[in-house]
């Protein structure tokens, strides 16, 4: 019997007692994380491409990277798989240092960051042979029980050239799931499916996580796609994680602001600055503000506005969609 208690390991029965480095192993709900990131940087030359990273995924979990092009996905995927060095921070994956450790942690590992290049000629199986052969993976129904998982025929004539781009990413997954991994790292493995496509990976990624254990990163530059996907999602933009957690809680927490109509917005604004000390606000045109903190009480502000000669025609509360807030900090990307 094992009991854990403030970083210590006691092992009762043979009464030794262990001291090693909690925090990479369980969070602050005494979830076990399975990969953890602290303060990730990788700058390339002149790009910051990511920035001060924090991250952890929990066992079972699908986390949803989303960002615009360019915003630091796969430079993050890589260097999980220490395909590329971090500029600094730690990475630590099932409590081992990726960069000290790789031989004992990346066969537990299955991704999907570039297109595994395919022969043409040859069917899904013959292809998928190939590379259990290559990675030295024993077990005899490996291949045919990850085209299963995937939904691809075991015995089938078709060659590759002559798959659909959906059978394509299906047998991309395949391959990364063959050797029974723990940890799945999928690189935007839905780029260009169409809505049948999508359902299809999501039904066996959902399965994946759910009915196996696996832990999943996955990550889109689409909204809608990870919103139907990942358990919790993480926005990157510049390589700055900028908002982190559940489809909801994303929703309640941003784009909510309150909006007045008023006869001078500059009089406003200085209402607000003056009296209020408040500077989270932006106005726009002669009669609009919008004010982002909504701790502020609307009736005193309407009153105050009054009683300073500032008519109001409007004043109540905003809600943009995520989808809103997604195009605002990516600049129009992500919404499909
Ligand atoms: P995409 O969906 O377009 O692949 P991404 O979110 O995966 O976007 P990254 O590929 O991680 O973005 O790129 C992040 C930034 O780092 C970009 O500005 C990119 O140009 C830069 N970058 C990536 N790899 C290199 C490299 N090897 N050398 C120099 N700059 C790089």
């Amino acid at each position: 019997k094992v009991v854990i208690q403030n970083g210590i390991y006691h092992n009762r029965h043979i009464n030794v007692v262990y001291s090693f480095d909690l925090n990479f192993y369980y969070d602050n709900r005494g979830e076990t994380c399975m990969l953890v990131l602290k303060n990730v940087n990788k700058i390339f030359h002149d790009t910051h491409a990511v920035v001060d990273l924090n991250l952890s995924l929990q066992k079972g979990e699908i986390y949803g990277l989303l960002g615009a092009n360019g915003a630091g996905k796969t430079t993050t995927m890589k260097m999980l798989l220490n395909l590329i060095e971090p500029t600094s921070g730690s990475i630590r994956i099932f409590n081992r240092d990726i960069r000290l450790e790789e031989k004992k942690i990346l066969p537990r590992i299955g991704s999907l960051i570039e297109s595994p290049g395919f022969y043409p000629n040859l069917t899904g199986t013959e292809n998928l042979r190939i590379f259990a052969k290559l990675r030295g993976i024993p077990r005899t129904d490996a291949i045919e029980q990850a085209l299963k998982l995937v939904n691809l025929p075991y015995k089938d004539k078709k060659l590759y050239s002559q798959y659909s781009l959906g059978m394509k990413q299906r047998l991309a997954i395949a391959l990364a799931v063959m050797h029974d991994p723990e940890i799945l790292i999928l690189d935007e493995p839905i780029n260009g499916l169409d809505p049948i496509g999508i359902a299809e990976i999501r039904t066996f990624i959902e399965d994946l996580s759910k009915n196996r254990g696996k832990t999943i990163l996955i990550s889109s530059h689409i909204l809608s796609e990870i919103a139907v996907l990942a358990d919790d999602i993480g926005i990157i933009d510049k390589g700055v994680l900028i908002e982190e957690g559940s489809m909801k809680e994303l929703e309640e927490k941003n784009g909510k602001y309150v909006h007045f109509k008023v006869s001078d917005n500059a009089q406003a604004a200085r209402i607000l600055s003056v009296y209020y000390k408040e500077s989270n606000f932006k106005v726009s045109g002669n009669q609009d503000i919008n004010v982002y903190n909504l701790s502020i009480s609307i009736p005193d502000i309407v009153r105050s506005f009054v009683q300073e000669g500032v008519d109001v025609m409007d004043a109540h509360l905003c809600e943009d969609t995520l989808e809103d807030y997604f195009k605002k900090v990516t600049g129009g990307e992500g919404i499909a």
